[in-house]
């Protein structure tokens, strides 16, 4: 068995420079967070709110949270004052309320469009059509506490690799033609796709960051 600071090692070893790993420590204790952060971990991503402020309370400041998960308005604002990037942004009206409380705090707040790639029906996020409605509307401009940073995308959960390397080669191609809508409050920088199953695929399909987590603490 390869401990966390091993796999650690290896996954980095293996990222491109542009590629940044995001240890998924969702439903683990913070003694295996503080694990990952000693093998130099220092991005943390959580898909729950109240766990991931109760991690964020007892770890070193100096770790990026990272809000992976669906997320409902009413929590933002237990995370408004700390998390560094919101990957799941999939409705304005969450994005007007990450803005709401971004500002009660004077600070903005980075977020990624979280697109539906994946052919399964269970899968939250955004259409393309949809993302565009976001990223082109006038009411954007006065949303001064957030920034749309890029996108993110979860593949099908399918053994057919080929599928998986077309969904996420589509979702690359969405994010460089969102690059004309660069503004103020939109830069597309970041595309969040890549597990534990399919990261090798994501990071040559262009991922810049990759979310990955039982290829890091087991199965959950
Ligand atoms: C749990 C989760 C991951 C990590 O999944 P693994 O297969 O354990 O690497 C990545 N992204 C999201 C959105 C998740 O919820």
């Amino acid at each position: 068995m390869s401990s966390i600071s091993e796999n650690i090692e290896k996954i980095e070893k293996g990222l491109k420079q542009e590629t940044r790993l995001v240890a998924v420590t969702k439903t683990k204790p913070v003694e295996i967070l503080m694990e990952a952060y000693q093998a130099g971990a220092r991005c943390f991503g959580e898909n729950k709110v109240q766990e991931m402020t109760s991690k964020y309370e007892q770890l070193p400041k100096d770790i990026e949270w990272h809000m992976i998960g669906h997320l409902q308005s009413n929590k933002v604002k237990y995370m408004a004052s700390y998390v560094a990037l919101v990957h799941s942004v999939d409705s304005f009206k969450l994005l007007k309320e990450i803005n709401k409380e971004a500002k009660k705090h004077d600070r903005v707040i980075c977020c990624l469009l979280q697109i539906y790639i994946a052919s399964e029906e269970t899968k939250f996020g955004l259409s393309q059509e949809e993302a565009i409605e976001i990223v082109t509307s006038p009411e954007l401009k006065n949303l001064t506490n957030i920034q749309i940073s890029g996108l993110m995308g979860m593949a099908s959960n399918t053994p057919d690799l080929a599928i998986v390397r077309s969904e996420f080669r589509a979702l690359k191609a969405l994010f460089d033609s969102f690059k004309k809508y660069k503004n103020e409050r939109v830069k597309m920088e970041e595309l969040s796709m890549g597990m534990s199953g399919d990261y090798q695929i994501a990071m040559e399909e262009g991922s810049t960051l990759v979310r990955v987590g039982s290829a890091i603490f087991g199965s959950r």
